[in-house]
């Protein structure tokens, strides 16, 4: 299948090379005589003539018809012939038109001032008519050929336009990968495709290779770094083509080595700006071999496919590398413990009195610690991060007051997932902990959520959360039971002038009792929320009123410890 010829997808030619022979020859001259001496020639051999007394006269006729030569004399009233040859090369229709000029001096600067405004060639006046056939006739050849390459090269692009639209997109690079390796060596005959990735640690990683030996393959290899380094320095300067054993490839990976290769075209993927991966294309040299065309196709067929990659499966390739970014940054924090804790006090609102802190993490480069603890979940490095900060706080609250309890805060799954690991963390050194449920999702599992607190011993205790912030929190202290519920801080902040909330506190205060859970209210800022509070009889507090989150060095220095 692979080695099979390119299936055309449109027979229709886009341009017909045999009607170049038939387009009209356009003659300039001001001097009627000649122009009909050029006439009477062009029509005995056969072609077609439209003729113009000036440059003016010929870029009008131009805007409306097609013409295969143009043969122009330079000296002309008005618009010179060098001027009229440079007017046509600024446009896009006419800029690869054969011109001929012809000339009536023998001045070599009138020939070099025409050849530099785009004069295919020259002829000197009288112009013999048999050679100035002969020039019309081998500029139509050449144009011909080049309308036939053209076609062949828009007939192989647009299959790929139609290969793009038909391939079944996938969020995964690498399936995308197979479906245009799988596209691309049965579209052309080449001995080798690949696409690799630029992993975030600035290395190439294969995501599916053709060769005729293993076939199409997803998955690879990752590069030698000496081969990454030279196909990234080339790819970011943009699409090249390598003749392989003379420079470059010198060590080519093993899915290439496999396949024998003479030449390899590569070209950048790319997601923005960012370097995201590289195609490679390798043909093997045989009879049909003429090295500058295979090149050029070989290469517009990386270019194409590649720019077909960036489309299809850039974003996913620089989204992974991102997020690969994020998780090596994030375990360099964890390894360095770029973070620390501090401790708010937890009080009984009547008293004042301090009956446990909240331990809650700081990180050294300010991100606050919600946003890096969601961050850290993305990238599956949640559980890692939380039951880092809990070692850190009992670590860093040796020296607090022996009669009160610290909290630490933790997700469900993490619990769930980590029981027997925070049991360790959380040895009954005649220390009383608190285990907060933060997050408010709905738990799945309550009997396997109850199963891991029961694991962690008597001594610690559980509280929910942010208690009133959803329903899921509410749910929680139902299935639960828990110790404590924590009053959500959009429920204490200005309690003391809102009947609603009062209702709402006293509310869940009501339905907690029941079930033997206190309420410690969050976030309590003024006397008068705390008033507020202590009407409603709910029992403790937390909150800038009794103290801003610190150093746990700070608070014992303060209890006058130490
Ligand atoms: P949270 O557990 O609800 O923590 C209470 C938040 O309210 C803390 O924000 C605290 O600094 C802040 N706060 C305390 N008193 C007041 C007050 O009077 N007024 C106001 N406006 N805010 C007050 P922080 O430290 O930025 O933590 C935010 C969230 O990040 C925490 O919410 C918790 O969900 C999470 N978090 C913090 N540290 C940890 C940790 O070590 N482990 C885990 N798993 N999550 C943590
Ligand atoms: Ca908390
Ligand atoms: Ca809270």
């Amino acid at each position: 299948m692979p080695h099979q010829a390119s299936a055309p997808v449109d027979e229709t030619p886009v341009i017909d090379p045999s009607e170049a022979g038939t387009l009209p020859i356009l003659i300039v001259d001001d001097d009627a005589a000649a122009r009909g001496l050029i006439r009477m020639s062009l029509l005995r051999a056969g072609f077609g003539t439209l003729e113009a007394a000036s440059g003016e006269a010929a870029l009008a006729v131009l805007e409306t018809e097609t013409v295969g030569v143009v043969i122009c004399d330079v000296v002309l009233p008005e618009m010179s012939g060098i001027d009229m040859v440079r007017s046509l090369r600024r446009r896009a229709e006419t800029a690869t038109l054969p011109i001929i000029l012809l000339t009536g001096s023998g001045n070599d600067d009138t020939v070099i001032a025409g050849l530099d405004a785009g004069a295919d060639d020259f002829l000197f006046k009288p112009a013999r008519m048999a050679e100035l056939i002969a020039r019309v006739r081998a500029h139509l050849r050449t144009q011909a050929a080049w309308s036939h390459i053209l076609q062949d090269e828009l007939r192989v692009r647009s299959g790929v336009v139609h290969a793009l639209g038909a391939l079944t997109l996938s969020q995964v690079p690498e399936e995308t990968a197979v479906a245009v390796v799988t596209e691309l060596c049965q579209r052309t005959a080449n001995a080798f495709v690949s696409v690799a990735q630029v992993t975030d640690d600035g290395r190439m990683q294969e995501l599916a290779t053709f060769n005729p030996r293993d076939g199409v393959q997803q998955g690879g290899e990752t590069f030698p770094a000496d081969l990454a380094d030279y196909l990234l320095g080339r790819a970011r300067a943009g699409p090249w083509v390598d003749e392989v054993g003379s420079r470059g490839l010198a060590e080519p990976t093993s899915s290439f080595r496999k396949a024998n290769l003479d030449l390899v075209a590569s070209a950048p993927i790319f997601t923005g700006d960012d370097l995201v991966g590289l195609l490679s294309i390798g043909a093997v040299a045989d009879d049909t071999w003429s090295s500058r065309s295979r090149q050029a196709r070989l290469l517009a067929a990386a270019i194409d496919y590649a720019s077909v990659l960036s489309a299809v499966a850039g974003s996913a390739l620089g989204g992974r590398r991102e997020a690969a970014g994020l998780r090596t940054r994030l375990e360099r924090i964890l390894a360095a413990q770029e973070f620390h804790t501090v401790v708010q006090p937890i009080v009984e609102v009547e008293t004042r009195k301090i009956i446990g802190y909240e331990a809650l993490t700081r990180f050294d480069d300010g991100t606050p610690p919600d946003v890096r603890f969601a961050e850290a979940t993305r990238a599956e490095l949640g559980a890692a991060f939380e039951l880092a900060a809990i070692r850190m706080a009992i670590a860093e609250v040796g020296q607090l007051v022996a009669g009160a309890f610290l909290s630490i805060n933790i997700s469900p799954r993490s619990l769930i997932e980590q029981a027997d690991v925070l049991r360790e963390i959380l040895l009954p050194n005649g220390r009383q902990f608190v285990v907060e449920l933060t997050e408010h999702v709905p738990i799945e599992d309550y009997p396997e959520l109850r199963a891991a607190v029961r694991k962690l011993g008597d001594h610690v205790q559980l509280a929910v959360d942010d208690a009133g912030a959803g329903y899921a929190s509410l749910r929680h202290i139902l299935e639960l039971k828990p110790s404590y519920a924590k009053l959500d801080v959009s429920l204490v902040r200005g309690i003391d002038a809102d009947d609603l909330r009062q209702a709402l506190a006293a509310g869940l205060n009501y339905f907690a009792l029941r079930i033997g859970c206190r309420l410690i209210a969050e976030g309590v800022e003024t006397q008068a929320e705390a008033d507020a509070l202590r009407r409603l009889g709910i029992d403790f507090a937390q909150g800038y009123l009794y103290g801003h989150p610190g150093r746990a060095a700070d608070f014992a220095l303060a209890s006058g410890l130490r």
